[in-house]
């Protein structure tokens, strides 16, 4: 019957359609409106659509973009990246190398500004920052911890001048509280060392309390753990978890290690510059009754509806370029482009 007017098919019209972005049971614009009570999904939809654009949350990063020039070459390091962060948060950023971590991490720091896409941070837009509010952002809103040591203080100062010197830069030195940092970090009979007398683990604890002197909202650490071996790694890392849960800080660690990302409970994994996924990691009750840890994967949708199917599934299937899709009521169906069920 080809040819005929009632086989064409418009997917925006006919019913069969498989392709359907909204439930089709929507109220029509102008239609009688949603009894008094009963939810309006269509406000449904709309609020959901709010949330996604961050709102309420501490750390959002909208379609990020960031390319570097290096000579003639365009490097695209972020392309339309998207990430919330909710305040009192900890979470590990994890992917290969080269994958955009650290350009994040530098965007997030205010120590790079993107190229496109929007960046907030506890209300900063760091997109529209001039320099004095950078300056002010980086000494109070965030602190920094570098993978190298080396990088994170400065080799002529104790331990204790290294925590104090960014409330000097306030100006509000203050070195009871210091002396409190290090002891929070375990480290206050170290007080009067300089960085060369101290392990590297040492050294990182007291870059934490140097990023802490001045009572910011975020903790971002690149790698803080990359220099070190396994047991000194595992108490740095146990000391992050005890400023996130004691201190409240958020607390955003990129790291390699499978034992760190193990124990937050959201690590988001991010390829070729875009967050590809999340798991989560939550409580339940097993079978015989005791508390668990479960851990999820989740693929991550972004707002324009794109998400990244994983590469063993798309291998196991064969798809390729186009795929069906079927809204049934509480999931979608994928299938590759020929169907087995299909009438030919
Ligand atoms: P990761 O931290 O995940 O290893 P990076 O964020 O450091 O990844 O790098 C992402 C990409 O951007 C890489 O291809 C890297 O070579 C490139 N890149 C990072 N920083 C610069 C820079 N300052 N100039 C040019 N290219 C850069
Ligand atoms: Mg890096």
């Amino acid at each position: 019957m080809k040819g005929q007017d009632s086989d064409v098919h418009d997917p925006l019209t006919d019913p069969r359609s498989e392709i359907v972005d909204l439930p089709r049971d929507a109220p029509a614009p102008n239609a009688t409106p949603w009894a008094e009570g009963q939810a309006d999904p269509a406000a449904t939809v709309e609020a959901r659509a709010r949330r996604r654009f961050g709102e309420g949350a501490l750390i959002v990063c909208d379609n990020l973009v960031k390319i570097f020039k290096v000579a003639d070459l365009e490097v695209v390091a972020l392309q339309g990246l998207d990430l919330l962060v909710d305040s009192g948060e900890m979470i590990a950023i994890v992917g290969a190398s080269g994958s955009g971590k650290s350009t994040l991490l530098n965007i997030l720091g205010g120590l790079d500004v993107p190229s496109a896409g929007r960046a907030t941070v506890a209300g900063h837009d760091l997109t529209q920052m001039g320099r004095r509010e950078r300056t002010r952002y980086r000494r109070r809103t965030i602190g920094f911890v570098w993978q190298q040591t080396a990088k994170n203080l400065l080799p002529y100062l104790s331990a204790v001048e290294n925590v104090e010197m960014p409330m000097i830069l306030n100006g509000s030195a203050d070195r009871g509280r210091a002396l409190e940092l290090l002891d929070t970090v375990g480290l206050v009979e170290r007080a009067d060392h300089r960085p060369d007398r101290l392990s590297g683990g040492e050294q990182q604890r007291v870059a934490v309390a140097v990023a802490l002197a001045n009572q910011p909202e975020v903790l971002l650490a690149d790698e803080p753990t990359g220099e070190l071996d396994t047991a000194t790694s595992a108490e740095v890392f146990d000391l992050m978890r005890h400023v996130n849960s004691e201190l409240g800080t958020t607390v955003i660690i990129v790291t390699h290690d499978v034992l760190v990302s193990e124990q937050v409970q959201r690590t988001v994994a991010i390829r070729d510059g875009r967050t590809s996924s999340e798991t989560l990691r939550r409580g339940r009750l097993s079978d015989e009754g005791e508390h668990e840890i479960f851990a999820e994967e989740f693929a991550v949708l972004d707002r324009a509806g794109r998400l990244q199917l994983p590469r063993g599934h798309v291998e196991a299937l064969g798809l390729e370029r186009r795929v069906r899709l079927r809204l049934e009521h509480d999931h979608i169906s994928i299938w590759p482009d020929v169907h087995p069920d299909e009438d030919r």
